[in-house]
């Protein structure tokens, strides 16, 4: 992944963006899928996540053509009601 030589687009921050290793989801088809350990570049700041575009490829990939290799976990959902 490429270091980012600008500033984060969401906040006027000039403290350079954080490597780390984070959780990401996806909803594909109705279900959810959950991938640890993505790498993406962080903004101290504000929080805001950069990803890899290819990476995210990648992850699209593995939903579709890789299922056996995800392992199912227990989940509970809420969904509040929309405000009119
Ligand atoms: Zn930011």
């Amino acid at each position: 992944m490429r270091e980012r030589e600008y500033p984060c687009e969401f906040c006027d921050t000039d403290q350079p963006q954080e490597r780390r290793l984070v959780t990401l989801t996806m909803k594909r088809g109705g279900r959810w899928y959950i991938f640890e350990n993505v790498p993406a570049l962080v903004c101290p700041n504000c929080g805001h996540r950069y990803y890899d575009g290819p990476m995210l490829l990648e992850l699209e990939r593995m939903i579709f053509e890789e299922p056996e290799k995800a392992h199912a976990v227990e989940a509970w959902a809420f969904a509040l009601p929309i405000a009119k």
